[in-house]
């Protein structure tokens, strides 16, 4: 089949890839991006939170810093998309409020909170009645709570809605395919051909391929299957103001649980963390114990009605980092975005943006080179 040329190449068209074409070809280049199924992977399943304190944890300094580093980058991306659409992404700036249980959820969130106090993340602990008294429809039972003013977070279908309408708006070609491998020859990229057996060349290909990019490069990424529903507040509950203001998370009986609000009276509640290869069935257990939990946080959810269960692979690593980096002279990667891909979108595309123009990364990045595993 004949070849189609452009500077750029982007496989995959979850958030990083979209961010990243729209960055490119805002800058000027010529980019297309491949993509198989219209973004519909753990860019449409996720919650949205953008919450480097909220999901800082141990062990995890370097991507901490990053996580912060990613949050005034995706605040200035977003108004950069809604300036040049006039669509509005749904970020909120309402905080995130984490309450405990029992004494054991108790005490894993005061160390926790300990932890992120040291790491210069603010954060306010609260006693169960003043978790109350910002969210007066908590449960009785909860003991304890800890506010994390500086979260956010963002309607993440919007947000991946509001970036490919940039994205074509400053020049970026769709295609509408599968990738079924990469265009190599001297140790170099030049693009990629589609399972149909189309070819398109590039001088850079960028790949982006989520929890499948190991079936196109080998790189430990690997899938862990979060499930997650959205369930609606009915009007006659919210005639008085909002049920939920903020996003709020829960350890029930070890167990995390989150709500997150949306404008509209929608709450995304979630998620599961599973390691079952590329299996995206929605199961019954799940979504039980997605509810019970929630019922245990916020027994009016109840009464919410529930709209959808869907199932997402989040891109995982062993280090749980991403890995954003050269890879040859002809191709950069970037994936293994995990459980914060939605935030580190912005920053991650700056990288990408960075390197595809010959330049090397800023300090942020030195903990996520694609060449760290490889090496042992
Ligand atoms: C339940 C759940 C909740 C989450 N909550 C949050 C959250 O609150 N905050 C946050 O920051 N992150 C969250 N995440 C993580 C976040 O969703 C991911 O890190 C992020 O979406 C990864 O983006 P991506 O573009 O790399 O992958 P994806 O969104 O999976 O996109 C990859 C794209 O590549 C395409 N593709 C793959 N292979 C090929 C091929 N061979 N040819 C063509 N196209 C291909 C796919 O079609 C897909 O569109 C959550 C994830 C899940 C599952």
């Amino acid at each position: 089949m004949p070849a189609s040329d452009s500077d750029v190449l982007v496989v995959g068209g979850g958030v990083i890839g979209l961010a990243c074409a729209y960055r490119l070809a805002a800058e000027g280049a010529d980019v297309r991006l491949i993509d198989a199924s219209g973004a519909q992977g753990a860019s449409w399943a996720a919650a949205g939170m953008l919450a480097p304190i909220s999901e800082a944890t141990f062990g995890e300094a370097a991507l901490t810093r990053l996580t912060v580093a990613a949050v005034p980058r995706f605040t200035a991306l977003a108004a950069e998309l809604e300036a040049a659409t006039g669509s509005q992404v749904g970020l909120r700036r309402d905080g995130t409020l984490v309450v405990a249980f029992n004494s054991d959820d108790k005490a894993a969130l005061a160390r926790l909170s300990a932890f992120r106090s040291e790491a210069g993340l603010s954060s306010e602990p609260l006693t169960g009645r003043q978790a109350r008294e910002l969210e007066p429809y908590l449960a009785t039972s909860v003991r304890s709570g800890v506010f994390a003013a500086d979260d956010l977070s963002v309607n993440n279908r919007a947000y991946v809605t509001t970036l490919r309408a940039a994205a074509e708006a400053v020049g970026v070609a769709f295609v509408h395919e599968q990738v079924g491998g990469l265009l190599q020859s001297s140790a170099r990229t030049h693009g990629a051909v589609t399972v149909t057996g189309v070819t398109y060349e590039a001088a850079t290909t960028v790949l982006c391929a989520g929890s499948a990019t190991p079936k196109l490069l080998d790189v430990e990424v690997y899938p862990v299957k979060g499930q997650i529903l959205r369930l609606a507040v009915p009007e006659r509950l919210s005639a008085a103001g909002p049920v939920l203001t903020r996003t709020v998370r829960g350890l029930v009986r070890g167990s995390e649980v989150y709500l997150v609000p949306r404008a509209g009276g929608e709450i995304v509640l979630g998620a599961t963390s599973e390691q079952q290869g590329h299996d995206t069935t929605v199961t019954a257990g799940a979504v039980y114990e997605l509810l019970r939990n929630a019922y245990e946080l916020l027994p009016i959810s109840s009464e919410f009605a529930f709209v959808e269960a869907r199932a997402g692979l989040r891109p995982s690593t062993p280090d749980n980092g991403p890995l954003v980096g050269r890879v040859d002279d002809g191709l950069i990667l970037a994936t293994g975005h995990y459980r914060n891909g939605i935030l580190l979108s912005a920053i991650t595309s700056d990288a990408v943006h960075e390197l595809a123009a010959g330049r090397g990364l800023g300090p942020e990045w030195a903990a996520f080179e694609p060449t760290r595993f490889a090496r042992g």
